[in-house]
């Protein structure tokens, strides 16, 4: 069966009510792109999936950038000149300049401002900020709490380590029949933001938990890391993988309510682009297609020219684009359980395409084959013929050896998984051959002729 027809076995209430509930508890953890936040959320995903847990040394040169100390935080906070808490880590981890060193002193409140971050423009939210390569520390706080310091002298605490220690990522592979891989990978350090990225984290799960039961032609790398320093590690401690790599995803932004986006790789014309526009296109609500911008997520990494990978960006709504973005906002209530069920689908729905996509060869060229004395056509002539006679008729007319089943599907605006049933069923009845071997399925080159058929020219 279909990965995607295993999918739609399960209501999709339920499936988002699952997908959820994991984002809840992943939610409250302080996490960062070092330290003991990342490495739980690798745990609570190393839970339900094999995942090869691997930490990399402070100090590991990768190429242009090195891997940072590690941080660590127990507790944060301002005490106003009353003693009371003011701002307070426990209450939001969001509170604390992310990668803060430590500090803990006495300082006027103008002293105290320059490190103060704030939204002016939504005054109840706390933004999101870092330092991560810069030693500095600081506070965010809603521009309301900042609006009610009063002058004096303010107790300033960070209780938190930044000392050489390691750089954690986590990584689950599927093997498949081939060795050619692809790549799902995942920004697993924002803390208490939910689509950025727990969206991402919680799909990235219960996809690698869907393909791990199936009987797979490519193998399936997942990959958890720290945003920008976690790819750039991957990729730098991974070459020989980063070469199999065919197809790949970033997954990020995704429970939101905004329609679907996917910014393509920088080839732009790789098969996960296609497959992804194709997957969108017949299965979503207006979704938009983006060209590759060199800014964005960890896609910026694997996208870079010395890899150049097919790997595209699927998010809702674009980052940036809504005032949550990097903010309190961006909270439980801000992603979804359908929007987080049908970002699942879509991402199995394009794992169908490129575990189904092939190129075939009609054995029966020279005008139709007769589908009837087959049972492959309708029994009663004069009646229109339904959309799966349509596809057959499709398949057969361009498997001539070039033409790929995607590119049957977008040419005859059939969705592909009936283009694929459709092959399935020919190919079982000896109306076509596969043309491809699973490992030079991706060259899109067509095979030369025998040498004796070759023209002189
Ligand atoms: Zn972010």
């Amino acid at each position: 069966m279909s990965l995607l027809k295993q999918f739609d076995q399960r209501s999709p209430a339920e499936v988002g009510e699952e997908l959820y509930r994991f984002a809840r508890e992943l939610f409250p953890i302080c996490r960062s792109i070092t330290g003991d936040g990342i490495r739980r959320t690798l745990a609570m995903i190393g839970d339900r999936l094999p995942l090869k847990i691997h930490e990399v040394q402070s100090g590991t040169a990768v190429f242009d950038w090195t891997v940072p100390k590690e941080w660590n935080i127990r507790d944060a906070y301002i005490k106003a000149p009353d003693g009371k808490r003011v701002v307070d880590f426990k209450k939001s981890n969001l509170h604390v300049l992310n990668y803060s060193m430590p500090i803990h002193a006495r300082m006027p409140l103008s002293d105290l401002k320059p490190h103060l971050f704030t939204i002016p423009k939504y005054p109840d939210w706390i933004p999101y900020r870092t330092s991560y390569y810069q030693e500095n520390w600081g506070f965010c706080l809603t521009h309301n709490q900042m609006l009610a310091l009063q002058d004096g002298d303010y107790e300033v605490c960070i209780d938190s380590t930044l000392a050489d220690g390691h750089l954690t990522y986590g990584e689950c592979y599927l093997p498949g029949r081939s060795d050619d891989e692809v790549l799902i990978s995942c920004h697993a350090c924002h803390p208490s933001l939910a689509n950025d990225n727990l969206s991402g984290l919680t799909v990235a799960t219960f996809l690698a938990q869907l393909l791990s039961g199936a009987n797979l032609r490519y193998s399936y790398r997942f990959v958890f890391v720290p945003g920008t320093i976690g790819a750039i590690t991957w990729l730098a401690l991974n070459r020989e993988a980063a070469a199999r790599v065919r197809h790949g995803l970033v997954l990020t932004g995704i429970g939101d309510k905004g329609n679907f986006h996917y910014k393509k790789s920088r080839r732009g014309d790789a098969e996960i682009d296609r497959a992804m526009t194709h997957v969108l296109k017949n299965n979503t609500e207006s979704p938009e297609i983006l060209e590759f911008s060199p800014y964005g997520y960890d896609e910026r990494q694997y996208c870079s020219p010395g890899f150049n990978l097919a790997v595209g960006c699927l998010m809702r709504s674009v980052w940036g684009s809504l005032p949550e973005y990097h903010t309190s906002a961006d909270n439980l209530d801000f992603i979804h359980p359908a929007q987080l069920a049908e970002s699942l689908r879509v991402c199995t729905a394009v794992s169908d395409v490129l575990e189904r996509n092939r190129r075939y060869c009609n054995l029966s060229p020279y005008c139709e084959p007769q589908l009837g004395r087959r049972n492959l056509y309708r029994s009663v002539g004069g009646e229109p013929i339904g959309a799966e006679i349509n596809a057959r008729l499709w398949v057969l007319n361009l498997s001539d050896g070039e033409h790929s089943l995607l590119d049957i599907a977008d040419r005859s605006a059939i969705p592909f998984a009936m283009i694929s049933d459709a092959a399935d069923l020919l190919f079982e009845s000896g109306l076509l051959k596969t043309v491809q071997s699973e490992h030079t399925h991706e060259t899109g080159r067509r095979p030369l002729p025998p040498a004796e058929n070759r023209k002189s020219s």
